[in-house]
Protein backbone atom coordinates (compact mmCIF):
# COMPACT_ATOMS: atom_id res chain seq x y z
CA UNK A 1 0.00 0.00 0.00
CA UNK A 2 1.21 3.31 -1.14
CA UNK A 3 2.23 5.75 1.97
CA UNK A 4 1.15 9.56 2.36
CA UNK A 5 3.43 11.53 4.74
CA UNK A 6 1.20 15.15 5.18
CA UNK A 7 2.86 17.72 6.66
CA UNK A 8 3.23 21.01 7.52
CA UNK A 9 6.77 21.87 6.34
CA UNK A 10 9.65 19.77 4.34
CA UNK A 11 12.86 20.38 3.76
CA UNK A 12 14.30 18.75 1.17
CA UNK A 13 16.90 19.66 2.30
CA UNK A 14 18.18 21.92 -0.08
CA UNK A 15 14.92 24.13 0.15
CA UNK A 16 11.45 24.41 1.66
CA UNK A 17 8.29 23.71 0.63
CA UNK A 18 5.22 24.45 2.78
CA UNK A 19 1.99 21.62 3.24
CA UNK A 20 3.98 19.29 1.28
CA UNK A 21 3.14 15.61 0.54
CA UNK A 22 5.65 12.98 0.07
CA UNK A 23 4.48 9.61 -1.09
CA UNK A 24 6.11 5.92 -0.11
CA UNK A 25 6.04 2.94 -2.00
CA UNK A 26 8.32 -0.41 -2.11
CA UNK A 27 10.68 0.99 0.32
CA UNK A 28 11.39 4.58 -1.54
CA UNK A 29 9.96 8.03 -2.38
CA UNK A 30 7.81 8.08 -4.99
CA UNK A 31 6.73 11.63 -5.47
CA UNK A 32 6.73 14.76 -3.57
CA UNK A 33 4.13 17.69 -4.47
CA UNK A 34 1.18 19.86 -2.66
CA UNK A 35 -2.10 18.56 -1.47
CA UNK A 36 -3.35 17.91 -5.03
CA UNK A 37 -1.16 15.02 -5.43
CA UNK A 38 -3.56 12.95 -3.13
CA UNK A 39 -6.38 12.92 -5.66
CA UNK A 40 -4.57 10.97 -8.26
CA UNK A 41 -3.36 8.14 -5.98
CA UNK A 42 -4.71 5.24 -3.85
CA UNK A 43 -2.76 6.13 -0.46
CA UNK A 44 -2.39 5.21 3.67
CA UNK A 45 -2.41 8.97 5.34
CA UNK A 46 -0.30 9.59 7.87
CA UNK A 47 -1.40 12.53 9.07
CA UNK A 48 1.56 15.17 10.67
CA UNK A 49 0.54 17.99 10.20
CA UNK A 50 2.02 20.78 12.42
CA UNK A 51 5.25 18.60 11.74
CA UNK A 52 8.18 19.34 10.08
CA UNK A 53 9.38 16.40 7.18
CA UNK A 54 13.21 16.32 6.80
CA UNK A 55 15.66 13.48 5.22
CA UNK A 56 16.44 10.64 7.72
CA UNK A 57 19.57 11.49 9.30
CA UNK A 58 22.57 9.60 8.71
CA UNK A 59 25.55 9.56 11.20
CA UNK A 60 29.22 8.12 10.00
CA UNK A 61 30.29 8.04 13.57
CA UNK A 62 28.71 6.05 15.81
CA UNK A 63 30.24 3.72 18.51
CA UNK A 64 27.56 3.03 20.57
CA UNK A 65 24.15 3.36 22.60
CA UNK A 66 21.31 2.28 24.48
CA UNK A 67 23.86 0.64 27.24
CA UNK A 68 25.69 -1.45 24.52
CA UNK A 69 28.99 -0.87 22.15
CA UNK A 70 29.85 -1.92 18.33
CA UNK A 71 32.62 -3.81 20.00
CA UNK A 72 30.63 -6.46 21.94
CA UNK A 73 30.44 -8.00 18.26
CA UNK A 74 27.09 -9.52 18.40
CA UNK A 75 24.13 -8.58 16.07
CA UNK A 76 21.93 -7.95 19.61
CA UNK A 77 24.55 -5.07 20.64
CA UNK A 78 24.06 -3.79 16.52
CA UNK A 79 19.98 -3.87 17.16
CA UNK A 80 20.12 -2.05 20.22
CA UNK A 81 22.40 0.43 18.95
CA UNK A 82 20.00 1.00 15.59
CA UNK A 83 16.67 0.90 17.30
CA UNK A 84 18.48 3.74 20.03
CA UNK A 85 19.62 6.32 17.91
CA UNK A 86 16.12 5.82 14.94
CA UNK A 87 14.59 7.63 18.49
CA UNK A 88 17.15 10.37 17.64
CA UNK A 89 15.80 10.80 14.08
CA UNK A 90 19.12 8.44 12.28
CA UNK A 91 18.31 6.09 9.59
CA UNK A 92 21.55 5.43 8.72
CA UNK A 93 24.85 4.92 10.16
CA UNK A 94 28.38 3.61 9.90
CA UNK A 95 29.29 1.78 12.49
CA UNK A 96 32.34 2.11 14.00
CA UNK A 97 34.79 0.26 16.45
CA UNK A 98 37.20 1.20 19.08
CA UNK A 99 41.25 0.38 19.41
CA UNK A 100 41.79 -2.98 20.78
CA UNK A 101 42.86 -6.24 20.40
CA UNK A 102 42.81 -7.14 16.54
CA UNK A 103 40.76 -10.36 17.22
CA UNK A 104 38.13 -8.25 19.16
CA UNK A 105 38.15 -5.85 16.26
CA UNK A 106 38.07 -8.65 13.73
CA UNK A 107 34.73 -10.33 15.93
CA UNK A 108 32.66 -6.57 15.98
CA UNK A 109 33.63 -6.77 11.83
CA UNK A 110 32.56 -9.89 11.08
CA UNK A 111 28.81 -8.59 13.16
CA UNK A 112 28.87 -5.53 11.57
CA UNK A 113 29.38 -7.59 8.10
CA UNK A 114 25.96 -9.60 9.20
CA UNK A 115 24.10 -6.88 10.20
CA UNK A 116 24.25 -5.03 7.02
CA UNK A 117 23.08 -8.04 4.89
CA UNK A 118 19.88 -8.77 7.26
CA UNK A 119 16.49 -7.85 6.96
CA UNK A 120 15.40 -8.57 10.78
CA UNK A 121 17.87 -5.62 12.07
CA UNK A 122 15.01 -3.33 13.44
CA UNK A 123 15.93 0.45 13.75
CA UNK A 124 18.17 2.44 11.70
CA UNK A 125 19.94 0.87 8.75
CA UNK A 126 23.58 -0.08 9.60
CA UNK A 127 25.45 1.30 6.09
CA UNK A 128 28.84 -0.20 7.14
CA UNK A 129 31.69 -0.93 9.32
CA UNK A 130 34.37 2.39 10.08
CA UNK A 131 37.58 1.26 11.75
CA UNK A 132 38.46 3.56 14.10
CA UNK A 133 41.71 2.46 15.23
CA UNK A 134 44.33 0.88 16.26
CA UNK A 135 46.28 2.61 13.37
CA UNK A 136 45.97 5.86 15.29
CA UNK A 137 48.94 8.67 16.93
CA UNK A 138 49.66 8.21 20.61
CA UNK A 139 50.81 11.67 21.10
CA UNK A 140 46.71 12.47 19.76
CA UNK A 141 45.37 8.95 21.32
CA UNK A 142 42.36 10.79 22.99
CA UNK A 143 40.34 8.40 24.66
CA UNK A 144 41.21 5.41 22.45
CA UNK A 145 42.99 3.26 24.51
CA UNK A 146 47.06 3.43 24.49
CA UNK A 147 47.66 0.40 24.99
CA UNK A 148 46.37 -0.85 21.95
CA UNK A 149 47.53 1.35 19.33
CA UNK A 150 50.17 0.05 16.89
CA UNK A 151 51.66 1.75 13.78
CA UNK A 152 49.80 0.65 10.37
CA UNK A 153 50.10 -2.67 9.17
CA UNK A 154 49.07 -2.47 5.47
CA UNK A 155 49.06 -5.81 5.37
CA UNK A 156 46.92 -6.77 8.00
CA UNK A 157 44.54 -4.22 6.55
CA UNK A 158 43.95 -5.86 3.44
CA UNK A 159 43.19 -9.34 5.04
CA UNK A 160 40.72 -7.04 6.91
CA UNK A 161 39.44 -5.24 3.14
CA UNK A 162 39.46 -9.02 2.05
CA UNK A 163 37.26 -10.24 4.53
CA UNK A 164 35.12 -7.27 5.26
CA UNK A 165 33.39 -5.88 2.32
CA UNK A 166 31.10 -3.70 4.33
CA UNK A 167 34.14 -1.91 5.73
CA UNK A 168 33.30 1.52 4.24
CA UNK A 169 35.63 4.14 5.94
CA UNK A 170 38.97 3.46 8.04
CA UNK A 171 40.28 6.10 10.31
CA UNK A 172 44.04 6.59 11.10
CA UNK A 173 47.36 8.60 11.19
CA UNK A 174 48.76 9.51 7.84
CA UNK A 175 52.08 9.95 9.55
CA UNK A 176 53.17 6.62 11.08
CA UNK A 177 55.13 4.25 9.06
CA UNK A 178 52.61 2.40 6.77
CA UNK A 179 50.41 5.08 6.92
CA UNK A 180 50.70 6.07 3.42
CA UNK A 181 50.94 2.71 2.12
CA UNK A 182 47.71 2.22 4.11
CA UNK A 183 45.94 5.36 2.02
CA UNK A 184 46.83 3.88 -0.97
CA UNK A 185 45.65 0.48 0.07
CA UNK A 186 42.42 2.28 0.93
CA UNK A 187 41.86 3.95 -2.27
CA UNK A 188 42.42 0.95 -4.54
CA UNK A 189 39.68 -0.67 -2.74
CA UNK A 190 37.18 2.26 -2.71
CA UNK A 191 37.06 2.39 1.27
CA UNK A 192 36.99 6.25 2.44
CA UNK A 193 40.07 7.18 4.30
CA UNK A 194 40.02 9.18 6.81
CA UNK A 195 43.09 11.29 8.74
CA UNK A 196 42.24 11.28 12.09
CA UNK A 197 43.47 11.51 15.79
CA UNK A 198 46.82 12.74 14.38
CA UNK A 199 49.94 15.31 14.73
CA UNK A 200 50.51 15.79 11.29
CA UNK A 201 51.75 18.33 9.47
CA UNK A 202 50.95 19.95 6.85
CA UNK A 203 53.23 18.91 4.30
CA UNK A 204 52.45 15.35 6.00
CA UNK A 205 48.41 16.07 4.99
CA UNK A 206 49.36 17.35 1.73
CA UNK A 207 51.15 13.83 1.19
CA UNK A 208 48.29 11.51 2.81
CA UNK A 209 45.63 13.60 0.18
CA UNK A 210 48.20 12.51 -2.67
CA UNK A 211 48.40 8.71 -1.09
CA UNK A 212 44.25 8.86 -1.12
CA UNK A 213 43.23 10.22 2.20
CA UNK A 214 40.30 12.41 1.62
CA UNK A 215 38.09 13.09 4.90
CA UNK A 216 39.01 14.38 8.75
CA UNK A 217 38.22 12.69 11.37
CA UNK A 218 35.94 14.73 13.99
CA UNK A 219 37.82 18.18 13.16
CA UNK A 220 39.42 19.72 16.41
CA UNK A 221 39.16 17.04 18.30
CA UNK A 222 42.49 14.72 18.09
CA UNK A 223 43.44 17.01 15.29
CA UNK A 224 47.27 18.82 15.48
CA UNK A 225 47.12 22.31 14.64
CA UNK A 226 50.19 25.39 14.62
CA UNK A 227 52.95 24.31 16.44
CA UNK A 228 56.52 26.20 16.30
CA UNK A 229 59.99 24.62 16.17
CA UNK A 230 62.51 26.95 17.36
CA UNK A 231 61.44 29.76 15.54
CA UNK A 232 59.33 28.63 12.56
CA UNK A 233 55.75 27.83 12.24
CA UNK A 234 54.29 24.55 11.10
CA UNK A 235 50.63 24.12 10.50
CA UNK A 236 48.86 21.22 11.59
CA UNK A 237 45.79 19.16 10.92
CA UNK A 238 43.36 21.46 11.45
CA UNK A 239 44.63 24.63 8.87
CA UNK A 240 45.25 21.68 6.12
CA UNK A 241 41.25 20.86 6.76
CA UNK A 242 40.80 24.62 6.55
CA UNK A 243 42.93 25.11 3.95
CA UNK A 244 42.40 22.14 1.07
CA UNK A 245 38.91 22.08 -1.02
CA UNK A 246 39.96 18.09 -1.25
CA UNK A 247 39.19 17.14 2.57
CA UNK A 248 35.71 16.61 3.76
CA UNK A 249 35.85 16.64 7.35
CA UNK A 250 32.92 16.28 10.39
CA UNK A 251 32.17 17.71 13.75
CA UNK A 252 31.41 16.32 16.89
CA UNK A 253 28.05 18.71 17.53
CA UNK A 254 26.97 17.37 21.15
CA UNK A 255 27.18 21.14 22.56
CA UNK A 256 30.54 20.08 24.50
CA UNK A 257 32.80 19.17 22.26
CA UNK A 258 33.39 22.37 20.47
CA UNK A 259 31.90 25.62 21.60
CA UNK A 260 29.87 27.48 18.37
CA UNK A 261 33.09 29.63 17.58
CA UNK A 262 34.92 26.70 15.72
CA UNK A 263 31.69 25.17 14.52
CA UNK A 264 31.27 28.50 12.17
CA UNK A 265 34.57 28.91 11.82
CA UNK A 266 34.87 25.03 10.02
CA UNK A 267 31.90 26.06 8.32
CA UNK A 268 32.91 29.96 6.92
CA UNK A 269 36.52 28.17 5.44
CA UNK A 270 34.31 24.76 4.11
CA UNK A 271 31.08 25.39 3.23
CA UNK A 272 28.23 22.95 4.58
CA UNK A 273 28.94 21.18 1.73
CA UNK A 274 32.10 19.61 2.73
CA UNK A 275 31.27 19.70 6.98
CA UNK A 276 28.99 17.01 8.18
CA UNK A 277 28.12 16.90 11.75
CA UNK A 278 28.12 13.69 13.62
CA UNK A 279 27.48 12.44 16.78
CA UNK A 280 30.62 9.93 17.75
CA UNK A 281 28.30 8.69 21.00
CA UNK A 282 29.53 6.08 22.87
CA UNK A 283 27.51 2.97 24.95
CA UNK A 284 26.42 5.31 27.07
CA UNK A 285 24.10 7.57 24.61
CA UNK A 286 20.53 7.79 25.82
CA UNK A 287 21.11 6.71 28.98
CA UNK A 288 21.63 10.25 31.24
CA UNK A 289 24.40 10.66 33.69
CA UNK A 290 26.23 8.44 35.64
CA UNK A 291 29.50 6.15 35.63
CA UNK A 292 30.48 3.76 32.82
CA UNK A 293 33.25 2.20 30.56
CA UNK A 294 34.58 2.63 27.24
CA UNK A 295 37.46 0.06 25.86
CA UNK A 296 38.65 -0.66 29.38
CA UNK A 297 38.63 2.81 30.48
CA UNK A 298 36.48 4.08 33.00
CA UNK A 299 34.60 7.51 31.95
CA UNK A 300 32.08 9.48 33.67
CA UNK A 301 28.83 11.27 31.79
CA UNK A 302 27.62 14.66 32.99
CA UNK A 303 26.27 18.19 32.02
CA UNK A 304 29.44 20.27 33.56
CA UNK A 305 31.24 23.20 31.57
CA UNK A 306 34.04 25.52 32.58
CA UNK A 307 32.20 28.60 34.15
CA UNK A 308 33.71 30.74 31.35
CA UNK A 309 32.80 28.84 28.36
CA UNK A 310 30.78 30.57 25.20
CA UNK A 311 27.40 28.35 25.79
CA UNK A 312 25.55 26.84 28.40
CA UNK A 313 24.34 23.54 26.92
CA UNK A 314 21.30 22.40 27.48
CA UNK A 315 19.84 21.39 30.38
CA UNK A 316 19.93 17.56 30.19
CA UNK A 317 22.71 17.18 27.49
CA UNK A 318 25.92 15.31 29.05
CA UNK A 319 29.33 14.16 27.98
CA UNK A 320 31.25 11.14 28.18
CA UNK A 321 34.99 12.47 29.75
CA UNK A 322 37.77 10.17 31.26
CA UNK A 323 37.60 9.49 34.86
CA UNK A 324 39.88 12.46 35.68
CA UNK A 325 37.92 14.55 33.19
CA UNK A 326 41.16 15.06 31.33
CA UNK A 327 39.72 14.51 27.61
CA UNK A 328 36.14 13.84 26.37
CA UNK A 329 35.50 10.17 25.87
CA UNK A 330 32.78 10.60 23.07
CA UNK A 331 29.40 12.17 23.04
CA UNK A 332 26.01 10.94 24.45
CA UNK A 333 23.69 12.92 21.29
CA UNK A 334 21.40 11.41 19.57
CA UNK A 335 21.34 12.98 15.88
CA UNK A 336 18.69 15.22 17.01
CA UNK A 337 20.64 16.77 20.01
CA UNK A 338 23.18 17.50 17.26
CA UNK A 339 20.69 19.25 14.77
CA UNK A 340 19.52 21.21 17.95
CA UNK A 341 23.40 22.45 18.35
CA UNK A 342 23.01 23.71 14.85
CA UNK A 343 20.12 25.62 15.18
CA UNK A 344 20.15 26.91 18.36
CA UNK A 345 23.18 26.92 19.90
CA UNK A 346 25.55 27.80 16.78
CA UNK A 347 22.22 29.67 14.94
CA UNK A 348 22.54 27.75 11.54
CA UNK A 349 19.56 28.34 8.95
CA UNK A 350 17.47 25.41 9.02
CA UNK A 351 18.14 24.01 5.70
CA UNK A 352 22.14 24.28 6.37
CA UNK A 353 21.90 22.58 9.92
CA UNK A 354 19.77 19.58 8.35
CA UNK A 355 21.94 19.27 4.86
CA UNK A 356 24.79 18.92 7.06
CA UNK A 357 23.33 15.71 8.87
CA UNK A 358 21.88 14.25 5.54
CA UNK A 359 22.81 15.39 2.51
CA UNK A 360 26.49 16.17 3.18
CA UNK A 361 26.94 12.81 5.24
CA UNK A 362 25.38 11.08 2.29
CA UNK A 363 27.84 12.95 -0.33
CA UNK A 364 30.61 12.30 1.76
CA UNK A 365 30.26 8.67 2.11
CA UNK A 366 29.36 8.15 -2.19
CA UNK A 367 25.99 7.43 -1.45
CA UNK A 368 24.36 10.43 -2.16
CA UNK A 369 22.23 9.09 -5.08
CA UNK A 370 20.08 7.09 -2.82
CA UNK A 371 20.02 8.90 0.64
CA UNK A 372 20.31 11.59 2.40
CA UNK A 373 17.80 14.33 0.72
CA UNK A 374 13.73 14.12 -0.25
CA UNK A 375 13.04 13.17 -3.62
CA UNK A 376 11.70 11.28 -6.14
CA UNK A 377 13.22 7.56 -5.96
CA UNK A 378 15.30 8.04 -3.46
CA UNK A 379 15.18 5.37 -0.29
CA UNK A 380 12.37 6.29 1.82
CA UNK A 381 14.24 7.35 4.94
CA UNK A 382 12.51 10.06 6.57
CA UNK A 383 12.34 11.83 10.12
CA UNK A 384 9.33 13.62 11.59
CA UNK A 385 10.40 16.67 13.64
CA UNK A 386 8.20 18.85 16.07
CA UNK A 387 9.03 22.46 16.33
CA UNK A 388 11.65 21.92 18.95
CA UNK A 389 13.39 19.75 16.66
CA UNK A 390 12.29 16.26 19.07
CA UNK A 391 11.48 13.31 16.43
CA UNK A 392 7.89 12.19 16.39
CA UNK A 393 8.37 10.01 13.64
CA UNK A 394 11.71 7.72 12.03
CA UNK A 395 11.05 6.43 8.73
CA UNK A 396 13.70 3.77 7.16
CA UNK A 397 13.73 2.53 3.81
CA UNK A 398 9.24 2.92 3.72
CA UNK A 399 8.74 1.34 7.18
CA UNK A 400 7.80 3.12 10.33
CA UNK A 401 10.65 2.06 13.16
CA UNK A 402 9.43 4.54 16.05
CA UNK A 403 6.95 6.76 16.57
CA UNK A 404 7.09 8.85 19.91
CA UNK A 405 4.48 7.40 22.07
ZN1 LIG B 1 35.08 7.84 17.58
Amino acid sequence: MRLALIGKRLVTPFRILDDAVVLVEGGRIEAIGDKSILSRYKVKAIDVSGHLIAPGFIDLHLHGGGGHDVMEGTLDALETIAETHARGGTTAFLATTLTAPMDEIQTALEAISKACVSEEIAGARILGAHLEGPYLNPKQAGAQNPEYLRIPDPKELENLLKKCPFLKRVTLAPELPGGLESGRLLRAHNVMASIGHSDATYQQVLEAVEAGFSHVTHLFSATSSVRRLKAYRFAGVVEATMLLDSLSTELIADGHHLPPSLIRLAIKTKGTGRVCAVTDAISAAGLGPGEYELGGLPIIVENEVPPDYEVHPPEGSCVAKLADRSAFAGSVALMNQVLQTLVNLVGLPLTEAIKMVTWTPAHILGISHERGSLAPNMRADIVVLDENLSVKMTMVEGRVVYQKP
